[in-house]
């Protein structure tokens, strides 16, 4: 018989859940939203359903201990990257012990695990203390509106965050800074080279200083457990037609940051790199802003949560580790709110690509895993 929480993984992979801010006519978070409230109303859970944004609701079930005590939250985002070039994204097929469609890895399969713990906490005369509270939040995959919403609302004592790690508890992990570039020139006739100034070139010379910064980045010694920073440009655009000197020419690119970078940190070297290029020719012409960041973070060297995951996940069966993660997630937000935080959730392979799939049985470790967690944690 098809195990309670892999039934719920397969009718939650079969709702659309694409992000509108990344795809314009996505579906967003709606209808997840509330097939999610009704499985924790049925498991017994107390419900709250509340627009983070407009017409895209947070889900959130909380299971009361019968005595005041600790707060846990299990957090996951119920919104996906687009679907396009996938034969059949929202049917659920099971193959091999893996389950294929949109999201299934990212992070269906986590929420699915979440879900089924607290159901199974409830269901099983629930905790002897405190409260363990699930968040299903919007757009993680933009602005994490979800999770800002959530902690805005919430505080907790500890939080996991269930995205894909292959079992590992990530207990740190990198932050980024989105940057745009703009180098001015003056249009002109491609014949007339002293009226015209190239914003293309101008950019040219700037990314070669960039690409020495990466090098330089790379080459540092490394955060302990989430190695150096790095960065990349992303997107360009600049000219107008063959036979005319480019006015302006832009650049968006990424910083990814390690723990102890602020989120200036990028401006204020692309700002360095600006200054010099101005210094050598003063007909220099550009300008940069941030566009959006996030911090890196890193889980308090003082929680308990660490070690009481990992061994809940011993007692669940299954051996893991703790480590940094190289990808940004909500765990920041919610671990920069005072809410100590890890990231631990089922592996798989393909997010955001054209085949993407979670393993079966990690969901269901990973889901007993939880289970023992909250019971130990809201002991
Ligand atoms: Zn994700």
């Amino acid at each position: 018989m098809q195990d309670e929480s892999i039934k719920l993984l397969c009718d939650l992979i079969a709702i659309d859940s694409v992000n509108p801010s990344l795809v314009p006519d996505g579906a967003g978070e709606g209808e997840i939203a509330e097939a999610i409230a009704n499985y924790m109303r049925l498991a017994g859970l107390d419900v709250e359903v509340t627009e983070a944004a407009p017409g895209r609701p947070n889900a959130i079930g909380i299971v009361q201990g019968r005595s005041p005590g600790r707060s846990l939250i299990f957090c996951g985002h119920t919104d996906t990257v687009g679907v396009q070039g996938m034969t059949a994204p929202f049917d659920p097929v099971q193959r091999g012990g893996k389950l294929y469609g949109r999201g299934a890895q990212d992070m269906k399969g986590g929420l699915a695990a979440m879900l089924g713990a607290a159901a199974k906490v409830a269901k099983s005369g629930g905790l002897p203390s405190g409260e363990l509270v699930v968040a299903a939040v919007i757009d993680e995959e933009y602005k994490s509106l979800g999770a800002e919403n959530l902690v805005k609302r919430r505080s907790g004592d500890a939080a996991v965050v269930t995205e894909p790690t292959d079992l590992v508890i990530g207990v740190a992990h990198k932050g980024y800074t989105w940057v745009e570039v703009t180098t001015r020139g003056i249009a002109a006739h491609g014949s007339r080279p002293k009226e015209g100034r190239d914003a293309i070139t101008s950019m040219g010379r700037f990314l070669s200083r960039l690409a020495d910064l990466d090098g330089e980045l790379q080459a540092r010694t490394p955060h302990p457990i989430v190695g150096t920073g790095s960065l990349h440009a992303s997107l360009i655009s600049g000219g107008r037609e063959l036979s005319t000197y480019p006015d302006v020419c832009d650049l968006q690119m990424e910083r990814r940051t390690i723990i102890g970078e602020p989120l200036e940190t990028a401006l204020t070297e692309i700002e360095a790199i600006l200054a010099a290029l101005k210094q050598d020719s003063a007909e220099f012409d550009a300008s940069a802003r941030m566009l959006f960041g996030r911090p890196a973070y890193e889980i308090p060297a003082n929680s308990d949560l660490p070690s009481m995951l990992l061994e809940a996940v011993s007692r669940a069966g299954h051996t893991t580790t703790c480590a940094g993660m190289t990808f940004w997630t909500d765990a920041a937000i919610i671990g920069h709110a005072g809410i100590p935080s890890v990231v631990f959730g089922p592996g798989g392979a393909g997010l955001h690509g054209l085949e993407e799939y979670v393993l079966v049985d990690e969901v269901i470790t990973c889901r007993d895993a939880l289970v023992e967690l909250a019971r130990s944690f809201c002991a």
